[in-house]
């Protein structure tokens, strides 16, 4: 293809990152550990308004560390968001601990305050109340964290929460990320800050943090012989990477304003167009917007979600449809599941409906245009011919 590609959420770097690295090599800290890793922790904690954090090898492990400092065992329940990556809900299987899925609600696209307080009295009655809960801050949006940690503290659960996509975002003027017992960051390529790969668990609890040091460096007793006495992990970040998190961090707020103008600007054009509407932001937050997400209502745009990202395809654009809903994927059959009505499951509508545009800090204005231009010429022509659509991605 002669166009140039666009990417949904490429890495945005802002120059001063090769200025660690090399001060890295030059004394010499090539190693996981050292002088970026502690201050990207300081820094970050800081930011996030917690008392610390632990940096580690990507946010898979952050969420894998937290499960074990909850002390979850083979058998344990755990509730998670079902709308979600893969990601969220894979450490509770290393654990072989049992997933039970919640659905999101309308307003945030996250975990349904209704669907929790169901699932947890029902989990009382049995006596299988879950060891924790993980809920997901969706595409930079936080979950409603007021109603979601009032449900838990009922039963004393403990919250993790996953903030992978979240970072930048704020909940009544707090930092996302910052109000579970736990809560979890990615610097994958494609989110928001990147150091290439790598995460960070965050807590208040110092105590917690420093297992979460000793557990991620192989569990290795204070003793000089390599003494051993838990399962441990080799999952720390190299000081190289922390030095990329530590340039990111610093232009955190420019991606955040500039991820918002972009959303603002496909909302815009686009949102009088028959059939589209735009994924909320909850009242009394503020969305990072990672990656602008609309639905399409095939009825009345004339086209489905997968008819647009066919043509955007062929235009080298890359979007994605919206997390295929965890409690339907193969991997996760016969797992538990509760929707936000009876009647209602929110997530498998908001998979059916819709597509993440793309969305990186580095998108300029020609390119956006071409992406605009796509999708208007797409809904334009279906409309036209009174095109039949296609089903959307199963
Ligand atoms: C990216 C992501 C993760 C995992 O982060 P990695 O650093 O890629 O392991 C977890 N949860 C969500 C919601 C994510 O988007």
């Amino acid at each position: 293809m002669d166009k140039k590609k666009i990417y949904l959420s490429p890495p945005h770097m802002s120059g001063r990152e090769q200025d660690y690295i090399n001060e890295a090599f030059d004394t010499n800290w090539i190693a996981p550990l050292g002088p970026n890793v502690d201050a990207f922790e300081n820094e970050l904690a800081a930011y996030a308004g917690v008392n610390g954090a632990a940096a580690v090898a990507s946010g898979t492990a952050a969420i894998h560390l937290a499960l074990r400092l909850l002390g979850v065992k083979p058998g344990d329940r755990i509730f998670c968001s079902s709308l979600t990556f893969v990601a969220s809900a894979n450490p509770i299987l290393y654990e072989g601990a049992v997933p039970v899925f919640i659905d999101s609600e309308p307003d945030s696209w996250n975990m349904s305050p209704a669907a929790l307080g169901r699932a947890l009295a029902e989990a009382d009655r049995e006596g299988s109340l879950p060891k924790a809960v993980i809920v997901v801050n969706l595409y930079g949006q936080s979950a409603r964290m007021d109603e979601i940690i009032a449900a838990c503290d009922r039963y004393d659960i403990p919250v993790i929460e996953d903030a992978a996509e979240s970072l930048g975002s704020t909940y009544k003027g707090k930092a996302s990320g910052s109000f579970g017992k736990f809560g979890i960051y990615s610097f994958n390529g494609n989110k928001i800050i990147t150091t290439s790969g790598g995460g960070m668990l965050v807590s208040n609890d110092e105590e917690a943090l420093r297992k979460t040091r000793f557990l991620a460096t192989q569990a290795r007793d204070p003793a000089p012989h390599y003494q051993h006495s838990e399962l441990g992990y080799n999952y720390r970040m190299s000081n190289l990477l922390a030095g990329v998190g530590r340039a990111q961090l610093q232009v955190l707020e420019d991606r955040v304003n500039a991820r918002r103008a972009i959303f603002d600007c496909y909302c815009e054009q686009l949102s009088d167009l028959p059939g589209i509407q735009f994924m909320p932001e909850l009242a009394d937050t503020r969305s990072n917007r990672w990656l602008t997400v609309m639905t399409i209502n095939p009825a009345e745009a004339g086209c489905s979600v997968s008819d647009l990202l066919r043509t955007l395809t062929e235009e080298n654009i890359e979007a994605r449809p919206v997390w295929k809903p965890l409690h339907t994927q193969p991997l996760f059959e016969h797992t538990r599941y509760y929707p936000h009505h009876e009647q209602e499951s929110f997530s498998e509508s908001a998979f059916r409906h819709g597509i993440c545009l793309p969305s990186g800090s580095g998108l300029t204005e020609e390119d956006q245009d071409r992406v605009l231009q796509c999708v208007k010429e797409v809904i334009a022509a279906n409309r036209l011919v009174g095109h039949s659509y296609n089903s959307s991605p199963q």
